[in-house]
């Protein structure tokens, strides 16, 4: 049995704002790594791998000097424009999430970004962030409104029809986070209670193919979520390890339980119209993962020291 806990549902917002403030950047708070990803999944969670989501466009020659893209390209583009716009969330604590000191959005995707304004302008500052709604992220990159999107965003077949991705640089995976003392260690255990997913999410779509069939609910981001679950309005959240790690930072009555039941390699979303932007990014994205860079922004995060996904292309 859930006790209600109402002071932490009248907190709730404040403390999603007071937890980001512990992650600013001079002082991230480390979280547990994501457990390696199962060797098979359950087959209701098997993905339409057909389009091979996880190969992008290959680079071609070496990385332009930043300022100096090539002429009639999307990068020169980018550069005229003073600024890369970048597509995230403002509440996915360690991954992009507003810092209440600063008023600023930090985290690992945001420092993706900053990777890719300064490959681009030569200053890392060059970046203008829009809160982008989940379910708005595809439709987002294709109609120009950001240039590209890093939201702990899972590359799969369904979204390439729409945009392109790059190369892997995180591979996270889905788990649930109940309250301590409820009892329940599984997302299957969870049969016709409320769990709630961002709409929009791959985690929602998978909720619903649980066998026990709990009752999958749709708010418009995770931390509409977290206040959910600390008003007892649902039993459980359920979507990445790497997004519950950060709202179990934000409650102590929190656990995150069960294996991971799917992968979700994540990918920055970039439009179709581009491809040599994909191509541009997929080589910053290497040259980071050689010389140290991804490490270092994986330890300022995530806490710990790790190797980051080897790229595969197309
Ligand atoms: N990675 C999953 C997805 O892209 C869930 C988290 C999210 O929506 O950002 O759908």
């Amino acid at each position: 049995m859930r006790r209600t806990r109402p002071v932490l549902a009248l907190l709730a917002v404040a403390g999603l704002l007071a937890a980001a403030g512990c992650t600013a950047s001079d002082s991230p708070r480390p979280v547990p790594p994501p457990e390696s990803a199962p060797v098979s999944l359950a087959p209701e969670f098997a993905r339409d791998t057909t389009c091979e989501p996880e190969r992008s466009l290959r680079p071609s020659g070496a990385l332009p000097a930043p300022g100096r893209m090539p002429a009639d390209s999307r990068m020169a583009e980018i550069v005229r424009n003073g600024r890369l716009v970048l597509g995230t969330s403002q509440d996915t604590l360690l991954f992009s999430s507003r810092n209440p000191r600063t008023g600023q959005v930090e985290g690992f995707d945001v420092d993706m970004g900053r990777q890719i304004a300064a490959a681009l302008f030569g200053d890392p500052k060059k970046l203008q962030i829009k809160v982008v709604p989940h379910a708005e992220r595809t439709a987002w990159v294709r109609n120009g409104k950001v240039d590209l999107v890093i939201n702990t965003m899972t590359a799969n077949c369904e979204r390439w029809q729409e945009v392109d991705f790059s190369t892997v640089y995180y591979v996270a995976g889905q788990r649930v986070l109940v309250a301590e003392g409820s009892g329940i260690d599984s997302l299957d255990e969870l049969g016709g209670q409320k769990v709630c997913a961002a709409v929009g999410s791959t985690s929602l779509e998978n909720i619903a193919k649980v066998p026990s069939k709990p009752i999958p609910v749709s708010k418009p981001g995770f931390g509409e979520c977290l206040v959910a679950f600390q008003q007892n309005e649902v039993a459980a959240i359920s979507t990445d390890d790497t997004i519950l790690a950060g709202l179990k930072a934000q409650d102590p009555f929190a656990k995150i339980v069960g294996a991971r039941l799917t992968k979700e390699p994540y990918a920055i979303a970039i439009s179709k119209e581009h491809p040599e932007f994909t191509r541009f990014v997929n080589q910053v994205l290497e040259r980071m993962r050689q010389d140290g860079t991804w490490a270092r922004i994986h330890q300022k995060w995530l806490g710990t020291t790790t190797q980051p996904p080897a790229a595969e292309y197309r």
